[in-house]
């Protein structure tokens, strides 16, 4: 990134935050040392999911966050925490670079972040994970239990 005072150089990152689905820098100009903060949006990643079944779909956060959220009710996690371990899920989705993910991976990096959030938690999502060994199947239980709570 060009400086804004300069425009002539480049800038290094002196420290970087995640905020709220915002990452903010602070940089500084390598040349004249202006210092300046910039925030980037965290996109969701544009990556295909693929099933057990083989099929592939689009990445969907929303799907994500319902399994996420199953396992984590009535836990003592404000949904501050709860949507930071979707961006921590996220984060390393793309981190991987790659335009394929199999549901299996996504339930991985799930595990990792609930293991450090939240025992119980961790070992809901880990019980129906090794049940039923893809993401998919897991939403659609989800799915089932949510519905019953409504009945
Ligand atoms: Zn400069």
């Amino acid at each position: 990134m060009l400086c804004p005072e300069c425009k002539k150089s480049d800038t290094k990152v002196l420290d970087s935050r995640d905020d709220n689905r915002l990452i903010r820098r602070r940089r500084e100009c390598l040349r004249c040392k202006y210092r300046f903060t910039t925030y980037e949006k965290i996109e969701p990643p544009k990556i295909k999911v693929i099933k057990r079944t083989g099929l592939g779909q689009d990445y969907s956060r929303e799907k994500l966050s319902r399994g996420i959220y199953l396992a984590c009710e009535k836990r003592p996690l404000s949904i501050n925490q709860i949507e930071q371990i979707i961006d921590s899920i996220e984060h390393d989705i793309t981190k991987l670079k790659t335009r394929f993910i199999t549901s299996k991976q996504i339930g991985k990096f799930a595990i990792d972040h609930l293991k450090i959030s939240d025992e119980v938690a961790y070992l809901r999502f880990l019980s129906v994970y090794k049940s039923f060994s893809s993401a998919s199947k897991f939403q659609k239980e989800a799915e089932k239990l949510t519905r019953k709570d409504f009945i």
